[in-house]
C-alpha cells in the first residue's frame, strides 16, 4: 500500500530494458571513458553515458538535463552517489549523438573506471552550521586541477575523492582514496548571556560525548572543561550560544587509503596524512597542491589495479611519507601505531564470522 512516508518505490522508474533484465545481467564493460555497456542473458543491451555534474545545481540545469534525457533515452537517467548524471540509453545509435551534445554543452563525459570521478562533498559554508571549512569551493578548486583525470582512465585504478566539512562527516571521507576533512582546533566560545535565553542546559550538557560541559541550572549557564573538549561541535548543534567556528582554529586535514570495494582486499578506512592545512579561500592552494602531489605520486608508483590504500600498504606508510614529502607529526601516531583502536574494533568486510 502506498504511504506518505519515504521515497516512492524506485521500481516504477526503471527503464523497460532494466525491468525486463532485472537480476539477469550477464556482463558489463567500459567501452570508452564515460560509456558503459551492460548485456543481459536475453541479449538485450543497455548503454550508460556518464557526465560530470556539480552537487549544487539549479532547477534550470535540471530542466536542461531532463530535456536531453527526453531526446536520447526516453527520459531515463539517474544521479550516482558521486553526483554524476547517467543517461540510460537503450538504443545504441543514440550514444554518439548524446555524447556529442553533452560535450558541445561543456558537460564532461567520463568518470568511469580508472579515473577521478566527481568529488562527493557535504554542505560547507553555504548551508550547515558546524563546518570547519567550505565544501563546494574546495572541491571546485581541486577538480579544476585534476580535471584531465576525469576523462582519460589513465590511473592505476579508481581514485575516489571525498570532502566532509567537519568530523560529524556526512561525506564518505572514511572510505575514499583521498579525503578532505574540515577540523576545528579550538573549544566552543560560550556566551552565557545568551545560553539561558536560547538553550536548554540539560540537553546541552547531555550532547557532549566527552562530558566536558558542566551546567549551572540556577544561573542557566554552562562552562566547558577545555582539556576534555575534542572540538566536535555537538554542543553547538544543541545550543547556538556555543559557536566554535574560528578563522585561525579551523582548517583542513587530509586522509588517504580508504575504499568500499571488496576487490582484491577488504574495504579499508582512510588514515591521517596531513593533520592541518589553513583555510585559504578562494583557491585553497595548500590543499590543492597536497592532493595533486598524492595523485601524481600514486600515478607514478602504484601497480596497475592497485587502489591508493593497497599501494600504501604494499610499499609501507613510511615510504608513502617519503615519496610525498609530507612530514610525519605527533598527530599521526595514533593512526599508525600497532595499538590503534580501530584496527581491532572495526570490522570492514562482509566476509567475517563471529
Ligand atoms: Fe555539517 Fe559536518 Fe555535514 Fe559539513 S560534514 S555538512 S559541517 S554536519
Ligand atoms: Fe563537548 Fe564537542 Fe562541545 Fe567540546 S565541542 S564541549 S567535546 S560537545
Amino acid at each position: 500500500m502506498p504511504t506518505d512516508i519515504g521515497p516512492p518505490d524506485f521500481n516504477q522508474f526503471l527503464p523497460p530494458v532494466i525491468k525486463e533484465n532485472y537480476g539477469k545481467w550477464k556482463y558489463h564493460e567500459i567501452l570508452e571513458p564515460g560509456v558503459l555497456k551492460h548485456v543481459g542473458e536475453s541479449g538485450d543491451e543497455l548503454y550508460t553515458v556518464r557526465a560530470g555534474s556539480g552537487r549544487l545545481v539549479s532547477t534550470d540545469y535540471i530542466r536542461d538535463v531532463c530535456e536531453i534525457a527526453d531526446k536520447y533515452c526516453d527520459g531515463y537517467l539517474r544521479f550516482t552517489s558521486r553526483h554524476n548524471i547517467e543517461f540510460l540509453v537503450s538504443n545504441k545509435d543514440n550514444v554518439a549523438p548524446l555524447k556529442k551534445e553533452l560535450q558541445e554543452k561543456g558537460w564532461p563525459v567520463g568518470g568511469t573506471g580508472r579515473s577521478i570521478t566527481s568529488i562527493v562533498h557535504t554542505q560547507g559554508w553555504i548551508h550547515c552550521h558546524t563546518p570547519a571549512t567550505d565544501a563546494s569551493g574546495i572541491v571546485k578548486c581541486v577538480m579544476d586541477e585534476l580535471f584531465d583525470y576525469f576523462g582519460d582512465m589513465s590511473l592505476p585504478n579508481h581514485l575516489r575523492i571525498a570532502l566532509a566539512c567537519c568530523l560529524n562527516m556526512c561525506g564518505a571521507v572514511h572510505c575514499s582514496d583521498i579525503a578532505i576533512l574540515g577540523i576545528h582546533r579550538l573549544p566552543p566560545k560560550v556566551d552565557n548571556e545568551r545560553v539561558g535565553k536560547v538553550c536548554e542546559v540539560p540537553s546541552t550538557v547531555a550532547a557532549c560525548p566527552t562530558g566536558a560541559i558542566r551546567g549551572n541550572m540556577k544561573d542557566k549557564t554552562v562552562t566547558v572543561n577545555e582539556e576534555r573538549c575534542m572540538y566536535c561541535g555537538n554542543c553547538y548543534t544543541m545550543c547556538p550560544a556555543m559557536p566554535l567556528a574560528d578563522p585561525e582554529g579551523d582548517g583542513i586535514s587530509l586522509w588517504v587509503g580508504g575504499k568500499v570495494s571488496h576487490a582484491r582486499s577488504e574495504p579499508m578506512f582512510s588514515k591521517l596524512v596531513v593533520p592541518y592545512l589553513p583555510n585559504t579561500p578562494p583557491r585553497w592552494p595548500e590543499t590543492v597542491g597536497a592532493i595533486k602531489k598524492i595523485v601524481e605520486v600514486y600515478a607514478a608508483n602504484a601497480r596497475k589495479y592497485e587502489r591508493v590504500g593497497e599501494w600504501c600498504e604494499r610499499i609501507g606508510w613510511e615510504k608513502f611519507f617519503e615519496l610525498t614529502e609530507f612530514p610525519f607529526l605527533p598527530q599521526h601516531i595514533d593512526d599508525f601505531s600497532d595499538g590503534r583502536v580501530s584496527n581491532y574494533s572495526f570490522r570492514t568486510a562482509a566476509t567475517f564470522k563471529f
